[in-house]
C-alpha cells in the first residue's frame, strides 16, 4: 500500500527521492506514479525490465535508476533500460559497462559504490581505493563518475558511514551521494545525500 510522509513529500532542494520499486505490485507502483514520483530504484535487472520497460513509453520523464549489483552479462539490459547506475564496484563491470554505453550510444550517469564498513559480505570498492578506482573509471576507462554510494552496516551508526562517503567524495571533487533508506534517510539528508532510496517507507514491508 503506497504512502507519502509528510517529510518526503518536501525534502529540502537538491535532494532526490528514488523510490524504490523492487519486490512491489503493479498496483503499487501506478499509485506512485498518480502521486507524481518519477525516480524510480530497482535492484535486479530482469525485475526492473518488467516493472518498467511498459511505463517507459506511458511516461516520458521517468528517471531508472540501478541500485543493486550488476553482473557482467546483464550490462547490455542494464544500459538499455537504466538513466543511472549506483553501483560500479569493480573495473570488470566499469568496462563491461563502458562499451555497451559505445555500442548503444549513451552517456549514463554512474555513482561508485563503497564498501565504508569493510564488510566481506557487501559490494563495493574500499574507501582507501575510492581515489584511484575513480581515477580508472573516468580517466582510463571513460564513464561520466557523478558520486559516490553506500550501504552501511546494519548493526552501524550510520551517520557515521554517511560521512565518511561525502568526505570521500569531497576529497575527489565528486558532488554527489547516494545514501539514505527508509531507516535512516533524514541521517542521510542531514549529511549531504543528494539521493535517497526509500522502499518500505513508501509501499510498506516487503
Ligand atoms: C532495497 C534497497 C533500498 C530500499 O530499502 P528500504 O529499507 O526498503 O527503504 C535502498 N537501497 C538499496 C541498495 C536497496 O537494495
Amino acid at each position: 500500500m503506497f504512502s507519502l510522509p509528510a517529510d518526503l513529500k518536501e525534502l529540502p532542494g537538491g535532494v532526490t527521492l528514488i523510490a524504490v520499486t523492487k519486490q512491489q505490485s503493479e498496483d503499487d507502483i501506478h499509485q506512485a506514479l498518480a502521486a507524481g514520483l518519477r525516480h524510480f530504484g530497482e535492484n535486479r535487472v530482469q525485475e526492473a525490465q518488467r516493472h518498467w520497460s511498459q511505463q517507459r513509453a506511458a511516461y516520458s520523464d521517468l528517471t531508472l535508476h540501478l541500485i543493486g549489483p550488476l553482473q557482467r552479462n546483464k550490462a547490455a539490459d542494464a544500459v538499455a533500460l537504466f538513466d543511472v547506475i549506483h553501483t560500479v564496484d569493480r573495473e570488470k563491470i566499469a568496462r563491461a559497462l563502458k562499451s555497451e554505453m559505445i555500442r548503444q550510444k549513451k552517456d549514463i550517469p554512474c555513482f561508485i559504490q563503497v564498501n565504508t564498513g569493510d564488510e566481506a559480505q557487501k559490494s563495493g570498492i574500499a574507501p582507501s581505493d575510492v581515489r584511484d578506482f575513480l581515477h580508472l573509471c573516468t580517466a582510463e576507462i571513460g564513464l561520466n563518475i557523478v558520486g559516490l554510494m553506500c550501504i552501511p552496516p546494519v548493526d552501524q551508526d550510520p551517520s557515521v558511514h554517511f560521512r565518511l562517503l561525502k568526505k570521500s567524495g569531497d576529497a575527489c571533487g565528486l558532488t554527489q551521494f547516494s545514501m539514505g533508506m527508509s531507516g535512516d534517510y533524514r541521517q542521510a539528508i542531514a549529511e549531504g545525500a543528494t539521493h535517497i532510496r526509500v522502499g518500505s517507507a513508501l509501499f510498506g514491508a516487503r
